[in-house]
C-alpha cells in the first residue's frame, strides 16, 4: 500500500540513467536529486531561505539526533518537523541506524534492536524497528527509512549475511508498524504526516549474492521506494559502482532508488549512470566548513597561500552569490580569520555546485545526451588536481 500523497514517475531514460518526478505530501522533487543534510533540523551554516534560493527541493533530517535532542515527542507537539523548523518542502529522515553503527563502542545490536548510549549524556536507549517508525511518525517526514544494520568494511561473508538477514527481519517489522500507524491509532504516537512514505534498505556489504537476496526480500515487502545502504564505508570506488549497478538491476523500474550517504560529484554522475535517483551526503557542507571547495575545474583548498591575492571568483562557471560577489583572496582571508561568514559563503557555493551538477544531469537525460555530459564532466573534473 503506497502512501496516499506519494508517487514517482520516470519521465525520461537515457541508458540506465532516469529522469523523473517524485511527489510527496509537501511537494514535488525533480530527480535525480541531491538532498542537503540538515542533521539537527538545520543545514549547517546556512538558512532555509538560502536553501530555497539554491533550488533545494528536499532536505534530510537525522532521526538519531532529533530523537535525542530536542526529542521527537516535543517536535510532534510543535506540529511535526516541517512546522518546527519552518521548512515547508519535502523532508526525508533516516532511521538512526547509521549513526548508531558509527557509535561503535557505545552500541550493541541484537535481533530486538540497537542498544546504544547517547553521545550527549551517556544515557542508555533501545532503538527497535517499531520505535524508529514511531519516532519518524512524530517527526512527520515525507519519506521515512526503515531501521537497518550497517556493517564495516571489510566484513566477512558470514557477518554480512547475519546483518543482511536481520535488516530484512527489521524491514518487515518496520513495514508492519508503518501500516499500523497509517490505518489505526497506536498508543502514545501522534502521526504528524498522514502522507508519509517509507523506503526499504538493501544491505549485504560487498557480497553480490547477499545484495541480490536482500533486494529480492526487501522488494517483496512492498515499500514506496528502495535505498542502497552500507556503501561509501571504505570499499574501493569500482567495487561500490559495481554493487550499485548490480543492486539497481534488482529493483523495480517504476519506483525511486536512493543511494545513501554518497558521495563525491563523480560518484553522483556514475551512480546516476547506474540508475540511482536520490542522494545525500555531508561532503559539500562539511568540506565547505573546512575550506575545501568544489569547482568545475576540480577541488580548491582556500587556505592555500596561492589564493592570497587571487582576485578571481572561486569558480567562474558558478552563478552562486559567493562566486558572483567575492574573490578567492577575500574568501581565504575570511577562512583564516575564522569568520562565521566563511562557513556560510563556502557552504552556499559547494551546495550550489552539487545542485547545479544535478540540474545538468537532469537536462542531459531529458535531451538524450547523458553520456556526453558524463564524459565532459570527468574530463573537466580531472583537469585540475586537488591542491591541498
Ligand atoms: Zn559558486
Amino acid at each position: 500500500m503506497t502512501a496516499p500523497s506519494f508517487s514517482f514517475r520516470v519521465t525520461h531514460t537515457d541508458g540506465h540513467a532516469r529522469r523523473g518526478v517524485m511527489t510527496t505530501a509537501h511537494g514535488a522533487i525533480e530527480t535525480p536529486a541531491f538532498m542537503p543534510v540538515g542533521t539537527q533540523g538545520a543545514v549547517k551554516a546556512i538558512t532555509h531561505r538560502d536553501l530555497e534560493g539554491l533550488g533545494a527541493e528536499i532536505i534530510l533530517g537525522n532521526t538519531y539526533h532529533l530523537y535525542l535532542r530536542p526529542g521527537d515527542a516535543l517536535i510532534a507537539r510543535q506540529g511535526g518537523l516541517h512546522r518546527f523548523i519552518g521548512w515547508p518542502r519535502p523532508i526525508l529522515t533516516d532511521s538512526g541506524g547509521y549513526q548508531i553503527f558509527s557509535l561503535s563502542s557505545r552500541r550493541t545490536i541484537t535481533d530486538e534492536g540497537a542498544h546504544f548510549r547517547s553521545h550527549l549524556d551517556g544515557s542508555a536507549h533501545l532503538l527497535t524497528p517499531e520505535k524508529a517508525a514511531d519516532i519518524q511518525a512524530h517527526l512527520g517526514s515525507d519519506i521515512a527509512m526503515v531501521l537497518d544494520e550497517c556493517v564495516a568494511y571489510p566484513c566477512a561473508m558470514e557477518e554480512s549475511a547475519d546483518a543482511m538477514r536481520r535488516t530484512l527481519d527489521w524491514a518487515r517489522r518496520s513495514r508492519d508498524r508503518l501500516l499500523e500507524l497509517r490505518s489505526s491509532a497506536v498508543d502514545g504516537v501522534t502521526v504528524t504526516n498522514q502522507g508519509q512514505a517509507q523506503f526499504g534498505i538493501v544491505q549485504g556489504g560487498i557480497h553480490l549474492p547477499l545484495r541480490e537476496a536482500s533486494a529480492a526480500g526487501t522488494v517483496a515487502l512492498g515499500f514506496d521506494g528502495y535505498a542502497i545502504g552500507g556503501l561509501s564505508v571504505g570499499e574501493p570506488t569500482d567495487v561500490m559502482y559495481d554493487i550499485v549497478a548490480r543492486t539497481t538491476a534488482c529493483l523495480p523500474a517504476q519506483q525511486p532508488r536512493y543511494l545513501m550517504g554518497t558521495g563525491t560529484p563523480a560518484d553522483l554522475v556514475e551512480s546516476v549512470a547506474r540508475g540511482v535517483d536520490l542522494f545525500d551526503c555531508v561532503l559539500p557542507t562539511r568540506n565547505a566548513r573546512n575550506g575545501q571547495l568544489f569547482t568545475a575545474g576540480g577541488r580548491i583548498n582556500i587556505k592555500n597561500a596561492r589564493y592570497g591575492e587571487d582576485q578571481r571568483p572561486l569558480d567562474r562557471d558558478c552563478a552562486c552569490y559567493t562566486c558572483r560577489t567575492f574573490s578567492r583572496a577575500y574568501l581565504r582571508h575570511l577562512f583564516l580569520a575564522g569568520e562565521i561568514a566563511a562557513a556560510t559563503l563556502n557552504t552556499l557555493h559547494n551546495l550550489n555546485f552539487y545542485l547545479d551538477t544535478m540540474r545538468g544531469i537532469r537536462d542531459a537525460i531529458a535531451f538524450g545526451r547523458f553520456e556526453s555530459f558524463r564524459l565532459a564532466f570527468h574530463q573537466r573534473w580531472s583537469r585540475q588536481a586537488v591542491d591541498s
